[in-house]
């Protein structure tokens, strides 16, 4: 039978709370299936295949992450993918006063570029950018895997045009 009140939904290969690698503090980091940058040396080949994980609607998503109370991290696969209902996700977690941090493969200035996800990164505090670069891989290096990958301050970078990295203030 059709759901009349369907909601968006976003396809989740799955939900880690309290991971301390994703971003400062425990998170709730939610990994969305789907990816095809299909970077050399990828930590998750099989979250690359749009088809795997579970469908799951705003509202279980966000019943997780309140159940936790964590911060939220958005990573995958690429999350960019399911932009549509990645900014509903993201409009009921900023309402609700999360910090929100996402990976994505693509760089800032191809998203800066792209009308259909300026809602989106209104309402992102960080996006960690760029593919995995496997010649670029450094371990000891903070939140991110390959040397080309930028920590971004998206607010600051959104209000003076000039990309401004994310400084860990605690
Ligand atoms: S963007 Fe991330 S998930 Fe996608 S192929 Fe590159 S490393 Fe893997």
């Amino acid at each position: 039978m059709e759901n009349s009140n369907a909601e968006p939904s976003l396809r989740v290969l799955s939900i880690v709370p309290g991971t301390s690698v994703d971003g400062p503090g425990l998170r709730t980091s939610i990994y969305f299936a789907g990816c095809a940058h299909k970077c050399e040396g990828c930590h998750n080949p099989q979250s690359w295949d749009f088809s795997s994980g579970t469908e799951m609607t705003i509202g279980e998503i966000v019943r997780i992450v309140e159940e936790n109370g964590f911060n939220v991290t958005f990573s995958g696969g690429d999350p960019l993918y399911q932009a549509t209902a990645l900014t509903e996700l993201a409009k009921a977690l900023k309402i609700r006063g999360y910090d929100i941090w996402c990976y994505t493969g693509f760089l800032f200035e191809q998203l800066r570029e792209d009308s259909s996800v300026t809602e989106l990164l209104s309402m992102l505090d960080v996006i960690v950018d760029g593919p995995f670069v496997l010649q670029q891989r450094d371990t000891s290096l903070l939140f991110r895997g390959s040397a080309n990958q930028r920590i971004i301050n998206v607010g600051d970078t959104l209000q003076s045009g000039i990309v401004s990295l994310w400084q860990d203030d605690h």
